[in-house]
């Protein structure tokens, strides 16, 4: 037989026993880690930030997905029911996981436990939680204790890696956070306001001293009516506020209303609900703060000038 037959020969039984065993290399379904589901892309890097190598982390929405308001699939479901463990932030962000949640028989995590809520201050959600409270990095120590503890439990031969990952990971919070502080306050203090489309960005405005300007609470409920722009727009006006931004997951139509209307430029988008693809803008979450805080100072810089 000529050689490059042989080896056609030889590929050809390969493929044959791959998938005489049902695919599983393909699949994944060779992979013995024990499997931990989030609920959002963000969520997802955190936890891998945490787990290292010894878990399969994945989020069950897709990147770009509107979190607030998704509407989980069959398939959603039969994934989840597979899972060793499942993540959500809690904060009434996932509306739609306590009735996705209630028929599995597996444990699940809230991550934001122990974090001090800010409440929304107006809207039809007015007085309830915020749930962003993943954009404060001081916050998401408090998520990286809550992982630690609950992949010790799910995997304890490991506890001591989570352990030190999560201090690790700590410390890159830690810094991440007191740059965007010393670079947000510096800016001059007619800059130094936030004015997006969704309420997101209260934790971040508090960490650094912004004043916060939306033109709706949160995603799901009422989105920008006319009184939200007009509100928006004479905010803009007063303030003399040279940038405003909207974020990745909604449109920003209704922003550029506002830009059309006042001396304000449009200074970028914005991700705060998911992380980009990989070979995008903001792959994880240290990556999404550094960005947003560029887009924010250098929007508000030039947008003065
Ligand atoms: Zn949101």
């Amino acid at each position: 037989m000529p050689k490059r037959a042989a080896v056609a020969t030889i590929l050809a039984s390969a493929s044959i026993l791959l998938s005489g065993c049902s695919g599983s290399a393909a699949n994944g379904e060779s992979d013995q880690r024990p499997v931990v589901l989030t609920t959002f892309t963000v969520l997802a890097d955190i936890a891998e930030q945490v787990a290292g190598d010894h878990l399969r982390v994945e989020s069950i929405t897709k990147v770009g997905a509107e979190i607030h308001g998704y509407e989980p699939t069959p398939g959603d479901l039969r994934r989840a029911a597979d899972a060793d463990l499942i993540l959500d932030n809690g904060l009434n962000l996932e509306a739609w996981f306590g009735q996705f949640v209630e028929d599995l028989d597996v444990p699940h995590v809230v991550v934001s436990e122990g974090v001090e809520v800010m409440s929304i201050a107006d809207g039809s959600s007015e007085g309830l939680p915020n749930p962003h409270a993943w954009m404060s990095a001081l916050n998401v120590q408090l998520y990286v204790d809550n992982m630690v503890d609950a992949f010790a439990e799910l995997d304890p031969a490991h506890a001591d890696d989570y352990a030190a990952n999560g201090e690790a990971y700590r410390a890159e919070l830690q810094q991440v956070h007191d740059e965007l502080v010393a670079e947000l306050s510096a800016l001059p203090e007619n800059e130094r306001a936030l004015v997006t489309c969704e309420g997101a960005f209260s934790y971040l405005a508090r960490d650094a001293g912004l004043t916060e300007q939306y033109l709706w609470a949160v995603n799901a409920e009422q989105q920008a009516t006319p009184q939200q722009i007009a509100r928006t727009i004479e905010f803009v006006d007063e303030q003399g506020v040279p940038a405003v931004f909207c974020e990745s997951t909604v449109s920003d139509e209704a922003m550029q209303q506002v830009v059309e209307a006042t001396d304000a430029a449009f200074g970028g988008t914005l991700y705060v609900d998911s992380l980009s693809e990989p070979d995008g803008p903001v792959p994880t979450y240290l990556e999404m703060l550094r960005h947003d805080v560029d887009v924010i100072t250098s929007g508000l810089t030039e947008g003065a000038r």
